[in-house]
């Protein structure tokens, strides 16, 4: 399910063939496009797009675009106002400067960006912002006017990496466009692999801008599929989970809603299956994704219960169709372990691979040494080392078995490589030595290592 999150739909290149144009979109899997108007003619047809009944949902931003910004005025600052109280207009934009054909001056646009800004935190809606050959001025402008209380996205993104860190420190979205796939858009490619997943949009721009292997032809929503294509190689993922991700923070940034309003047992990500079984954990790292969201990759996982046994095997469908199936979720899956190794030894009966993510310290919630239980029925297991010493991870993961715990996960590990394959993780924190890490797991303990990003649970 893709969003185009930048189309502008009411512009006269649609004018002979619209309704195909969405059905086409549809047809590869764009569910839900947000069009933008970007001067007062375009306004009310924008609005009237958004209340059409078809199988794409339309959604609208509207705003004075830097091109026209001479024309700002009292009277089009309460059109805009009363235009934005329709209830599928989400967004304030396309606003900000553009100082590459400067059709209006530097200070008009200043002034209608500064006014759209202020009117955006006024009717609380997130801005689009447009800016082109103006990266510190638009940043400037932001900071100023204190943008980061509506957030937004940097539309059709150009800009260096400077630009990038510095509107996701606003916490601003970047969006990219078809311009992401163009041969000599190396710079912009590894911007967008630096960056994390869960603050990127994706768009068309259409009718701008057609990505390859459509160059040069009019764009339309169904050509963001390009785009997601792109993305997924940089990010090594999926062009579907590109999808979703992408979709999913377009819709909170928009606040159209989730497009998973309940709790996932199982979820896929690449060619993976992970099972969400609990939320619960022992410990209550600084750094969990569950202080802040309830999505991981665009799958929402916060339970409203634990699933049963049978629920986990019902959602798990045919093991043989994953690489492997991997006990992770938004929580610590070794606290239910008698769930974890009736449906880990129905997945080897059925032919499937076993994983499990886990903080290492099942043996401190069982009060045992669970490792010989788990025999014949884990092939691997990723173990959260995260630190290269005890004051360290205390400080970091908080256990709730207080001293002595990272020993403990030590111990677990040296017994776990009796069993199967195991591999530590470490987190890329400033406080962290990755390095002495990395030798603690490979002489030590004899295991694998692997850099562990923020956004990752287990
Ligand atoms: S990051 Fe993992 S170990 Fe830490 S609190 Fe979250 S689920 Fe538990």
């Amino acid at each position: 399910m893709l969003m185009d999150s930048h189309a502008h739909l009411t512009l006269p290149q649609f004018d002979e063939d619209r309704p195909a144009v969405l059905a086409r979109a549809r047809s590869v899997g764009v569910r839900t496009i947000l069009t933008v108007g970007t001067e007062p003619a375009e306004w009310e047809p924008a609005v009237a797009l958004t209340r059409g009944e078809g199988e794409v949902e339309i959604y609208a931003a509207l705003g004075l675009h830097p091109h026209d910004a001479s024309t700002w005025s009292e009277e089009s600052a309460e059109s805009l106002r009363r235009w934005c109280a329709e209830p599928r207009v989400v967004a304030l934009g396309e606003i900000g400067f553009d100082f590459h054909y400067l059709h209006s001056t530097r200070e008009e646009q200043e002034e209608a960006f500064r006014r759209q800004i202020r009117l955006a935190k006024e009717i609380s809606l997130p801005v689009v912002v447009h800016s082109r050959e103006a990266e510190r001025e638009t940043l400037e402008v932001l900071r100023a006017e204190g943008a980061s209380e509506v957030g937004g996205v940097i539309h059709c993104f150009s800009g260096d990496g400077e630009m990038a860190r510095q509107a996701l420190e606003l916490g601003f979205f970047l969006s990219f466009s078809g311009s992401l796939t163009f041969k000599n858009a190396g710079k912009l490619r590894e911007i967008a692999r630096d960056i994390p997943v869960e603050k990127i949009l994706i768009e068309t721009d259409c009718p701008y801008l057609a990505p390859q292997p459509v160059r040069g032809k009019r764009n339309e929503p169904a050509y963001v599929r390009y785009v997601a294509e792109t993305l997924a190689k940089l990010k090594g993922l999926s062009a579907e989970d590109i999808a979703r991700i992408t979709r999913h923070n377009a819709l909170q940034l928009f606040s159209i809603g989730s497009a998973d309003t309940e709790g996932k047992i199982a979820y896929r990500i690449r060619d993976s299956l992970y099972l969400n079984i609990t939320n619960r954990c022992t410990n209550t790292c600084g750094f969990c994704v569950r202080n802040y969201s309830d999505f991981v990759k665009g799958h929402n996982l916060r339970l409203e219960r634990e699933p049963d046994a049978r629920e986990v095997i019902r959602a798990i469908g045919d093991p043989k169709s994953f690489r492997e199936i991997v006990f992770c979720g938004y929580g610590e899956p070794l606290i239910r372990l008698d769930l974890v190794r009736e449906v880990a030894a129905w997945i080897h009966e059925a032919g499937g691979r076993v994983r499990i993510n886990t903080n290492g310290q099942g043996d401190l919630i069982h009060g045992r040494k669970i490792i010989p239980e788990l025999a014949g029925l884990v092939d691997a297991f990723s173990v959260s080392l995260n630190t290269e010493n005890e004051e360290k991870y205390r400080t970091i993961c908080r256990p709730r078995f207080g001293a002595g715990t990272y020993e403990a996960v030590k111990d677990f590990i040296r017994q776990a490589r009796k069993i199967a394959e195991v591999s530590v993780t470490v987190l890329d924190l400033p406080d962290v030595d990755v390095e002495k890490c990395r030798e603690i797991a490979g002489k030590e303990l004899q295991v694998g290592f692997r850099m562990r990003y923020y956004d990752e649970v287990g």
